[in-house]
């Protein structure tokens, strides 16, 4: 591709001060994210809670000024808890969005840098390559099959190729080739040109700024939630109008009876529960990111859990990435590479002696065509040597530059045909002064039946079936050996001929082979063996050869029984595949639509499904996956923009820590929910069985709204920190459709909500001869008493509190202490005694009201003892 002279940074700023713009920032604003006093009268829009404000003006009508002041400042304090809790989780997830921000190749006073996208200013050469999404509006300055897919602004599915040329000014948007749009996609080639608007100036800027931006849409659970909690909601209604009815017939104070009744549906209804699910997943989503996950929207971490076919590539993901040129395999002749990492020192060694590689001229020509055929940069920061660009062309460079090529980049070069994995091969076209020089590399598989000839020596000889023996079997060796090969060829035109991709690609004279050593990571056999016990198929799919991969899997643990390569996938029906699929599988020489192919099978067959992928081409299937993972330093703009998370570190251990972060995290949602829902219904419970036993209010409205406060939001956040249970991982993947209240979820809810109404039922019987304010104060302080017991139950499902350590979740033990202190506080202090109708208790009260809270939180501690003690 043609170089082109970039602006300086001085110039580009000189540029703007020309047409006197200010210097903004390239992005896109967020129309969505709600203002705060949006967020805060959303609070109180909840049809509850304007019943309950009328209730409190009738009450305050009616004289009953410090309770209606009691519930007014309750219903505030609840409201402004809920703002608090959505405004931070607004605030996390715009926080985790700016983690996910792109960057983008720029050339600055003559130098290659990879910028923030945000950091563009016009004027600012961008190079954009396969994958990117165009950072700006950029006028093309230079081509190589520059392909853009304008979908996203103008809805053509159809990439458009793109030109340099000028076009006249009133040419249509759509129309304008020698233009790419921020936002668009670069499906193939490569491209340079300058910035011409960014942010909302761009014409996606404009488009957002008519539309608005996307909408974060509810999680699985959230649905779940809502839809339970407009149900409960209608049920709270009718008991509620049951209640008072009942109240009003058996000659209770109408007005007394409507403030119950409402606040009965006001404690039966867990409202401030959407906000608390909300904060406890963008807790969650901070803490996957610190595991190197980063979400892309709060649904992943409930689906990841849930996960239970994993499809990874091999290179960068199961492997380190860090290639290094090991073997050149010459026509009759190996090589070993000596050196480390991309620092470019080394030796060539052959048959066991240092040579001199400027002796070998089948070596330096193999050199020459690995370093023209190539995109990628090294250079030198400090100590360390450093690339940009891909890591095998980086390796390539590397060795070339250990042989005495130079570090600086190649010539100009005519053109390029450029690599793609569904090709897998790349070729350009040197202008070498009198005559041209083609030089291709790729697999070897698909470059040698490109090739008629190989070189040996100096000479090029034809091939025959012998010779293409004598090659295929080196490369097998290679691969059988873990190396990532690679094969190179080159062939002389005349100058100024104009050839096709089909032209240039045959006949080509083979040179030799290279072989990368590209070590596995260290942690993936742990990661491949949690995997297993947790029940969750690791299947590798890889673009890589056959034999470097089974060599791959052998060296991580990872168990395969066969090996199926594109070729032969074509070959199987959905129906034979779907059988295989069973089976422990590999995927090699695979094109991205053999992915989407995979992904549909798995799901067809009820299992979740998360994908990694990388490149432009893997877009539908990352979009089909369940969980689609784009890689944070190896993906492109494209994989990463359809993806659900984005691996920050490429790691598939990674992947393991997030699914079992995925797992803890909807575990202690789960139990969260539960926990509300069953004191939510010991409340209700306590309040119908008075009511219809005894007739008597067992608690008053004042007293309902302050224990949904003391019990609500605190204790149960304070679950969702809760640390993974041990096993969380020795059990297979939850069912993702399976419901929140499922039947062991509902039998443990009314279990524990009767016993908590029950209890409170009973002592305020006890009680109730002796003084209906004591018996009152007791049942109140019960409720209270037991639902913050009650919260130790939810610490684990399996496992008594002994074994999980006592201090293992703090803020559960703050919570809970802080609550009863609370507690303790207003029914002694003259003040909140006269709000919330309280009297003292003595010690003996207390003790009776802990005698009967503690066999809710001993019973099933006795029972998960005894279950261990047999596990
Ligand atoms: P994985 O799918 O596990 O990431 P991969 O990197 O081998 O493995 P692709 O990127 O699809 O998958 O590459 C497929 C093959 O194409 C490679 O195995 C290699 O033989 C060849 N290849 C990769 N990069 C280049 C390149 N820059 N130029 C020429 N050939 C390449």
């Amino acid at each position: 591709m043609k170089q082109w002279h970039a602006l300086t940074i001085e110039e580009t700023k000189n540029v703007l001060a020309k047409h006197n713009e200010h210097l903004s920032v390239n992005e896109i604003k967020d129309m969505e994210s709600s203002r705060w006093f949006i967020l805060l009268a959303r609070q109180f829009t909840n049809i509850l809670i304007l019943v309950l404000l009328i209730a409190t003006l009738l009450s305050f009508f009616l004289g009953d000024i410090i309770d209606a002041l009691a519930i007014l400042a309750i219903v505030l304090f609840n409201g402004l808890l809920g703002f608090v809790q959505e405004w931070k989780a607004q605030n996390a997830i715009k926080n985790l969005k700016n983690m996910l921000t792109s960057q983008c190749r720029v050339i600055r006073n003559g130098l290659e840098l990879v910028i923030d996208v945000k950091k563009l200013v016009p004027g600012d050469c961008v190079l954009m390559d396969g994958g990117d999404i165009v950072p700006a509006d950029i006028r093309i300055t230079a081509v190589a099959d520059l392909m853009i897919n304008e979908a996203t602004l103008t809805g053509e599915s159809e990439p458009i190729t793109k030109i340099t040329e000028r076009l006249p000014a009133e040419t249509l948007i759509t129309d304008r080739k020698n233009m790419a749009y921020m936002g668009t996609h670069v499906m193939s080639g490569q491209g340079q040109g300058l910035v011409v608007a960014i942010g909302m100036d761009t014409e996606f800027g404009r488009l957002a700024e008519l539309t608005g931006s996307i909408h974060e849409e509810e999680t699985e659970l959230q649905k779940q939630l809502s839809f339970i909690g407009k149900r409960l909601g209608l049920l709270a209604i009718i008991t509620s109008v049951g209640v008072i009815l009942i109240g009003v017939l058996a000659g209770f104070d109408p007005i007394r009876m409507l403030m119950t009744g409402i606040s009965l549906a006001v404690s039966a209804i867990p409202e401030g529960l959407p906000a608390v699910v909300t904060i406890a997943l963008a807790l969650g989503a901070r803490a996957m990111a610190k595991k190197k996950a980063l979400l892309r929207h709060l649904q992943a971490a409930e689906t990841l859990g849930a996960v239970s076919i994993i499809c990874t590539d091999k290179t960068g993901t199961l492997t380190q990435n860090e290639m290094k040129v090991q073997v050149i395999w010459l026509f009759e002749k190996s090589l070993q590479l000596t050196g480390v990492g991309y620092t470019p020192e080394g030796e060539f060694i052959l048959n066991g002696e240092v040579i001199n590689p400027q002796s070998l001229p089948e070596l330096m020509t193999l050199l020459e065509t690995g370093y023209q055929c190539n995109h990628a940069r090294i250079y030198q920061e400090g100590e360390e040597w450093k690339i940009i660009g891909s890591p095998d062309e980086a390796a390539l460079l590397v060795a070339a530059v250990k042989s005495g090529l130079s570090c600086a980049h190649p010539a100009a070069l005519v053109k390029e045909f450029t690599f793609d994995s569904i090709k897998k091969r790349m070729t350009v076209i040197e202008d070498a002064g009198d005559f041209q020089i083609i030089h291709s590399k790729g697999a070897p598989e698909v470059i040698l039946p490109l090739c008629t000839y190989y070189l040996f020596g100096a000479q090029e000889n034809e091939l025959n079936s012998d010779s293409r023996n004598k090659i295929e079997n080196a490369y097998i060796n290679l691969a059988q050996n873990g190396l990532r090969t690679l094969a190179l060829a080159r062939k002389i035109v005349p100058k100024h001929l104009k050839l096709s991709r089909k032209e240039a690609e045959n006949n080509l004279v083979f040179i030799g082979l290279v072989g990368f050593m590209d070590p596995p990571r260290e942690e993936i056999p742990r990661a491949l063996a949690t995997a297993k016990n947790a029940g969750i198929k690791v299947v590798m799919i890889t673009g890589d050869s056959p034999v470097t991969a089974k060599a791959i899997a052998n060296q991580i643990g990872l168990h395969v029984d066969k090996v199926i390569t594109s070729s032969e996938l074509k070959t199987l029906s959905d129906h034979k595949l779907k059988e295989l699929l069973k089976q422990n599988v590999l995927f090699a020489r695979t094109i991205p639509e053999d992915k989407f192919r995979i992904v549909k099978l798995f799901q067809d067959q009820g299992q979740l499904v998360a994908m990694t992928g990388d490149g432009v081409n893997d877009a539908p299937a990352l979009k089909q996956a369940d969980i689609g993972i784009a890689m944070g330093i190896r993906g492109t703009d494209v994989a990463r923009s359809v993806a659900d998370i984005v691996l920050s570190d490429d790691n598939f251990a990674s992947i393991i820590d997030a699914v079992e972060e995925g797992r803890r995290q909807y575990a202690n949602l789960r139990k969260f929910v539960l926990y509300l829902a069953s004191s939510n219904l010991g409340e209700v419970l306590a309040i119908l069985i008075s009511l219809l036993l005894s007739g008597g209010l067992i608690v008053i409205p004042v007293q309902i709204l302050w224990i949904n406060l003391v019990t609500d939001s605190a204790t149960a956040l304070s679950l969702s920190v809760e640390r993974a249970e041990k096993g969380i991982m020795h059990r297979p993947p939850r069912q993702a459709d399976k419901p929140i209240f499922d039947r062991m979820s509902l039998i443990l809810v009314i279990a524990f909500g009767a016993y908590i109404g029950m209890v409170t039922f009973l002592v305020y019987q006890l009680y109730f001869p002796q003084s209906y304010e004591l018996a009152n104060t007791i049942a109140f302080t019960s409720l209270v008493v037991l639902a913050n017991i009650h919260t130790l139950n939810f610490r684990s499902f399996y496992k008594p509190i002994y074994t999980i350590g006592w201090f293992s979740n703090k803020w559960i033990l703050i919570a809970l202490l802080s609550m009863l202190g609370l507690h303790v506080m207003a029914i002694y202090n003259p003040g909140p005694q006269r709000i919330l109708h309280t009297v003292p208790l003595s010690i003996s009260h207390w003790g009776v009201i802990l005698l009967c809270a503690l066999p809710i939180f001993l019973i099933p501690e006795l029972y998960k003892m005894i279950k261990n003690k047999g596990s």
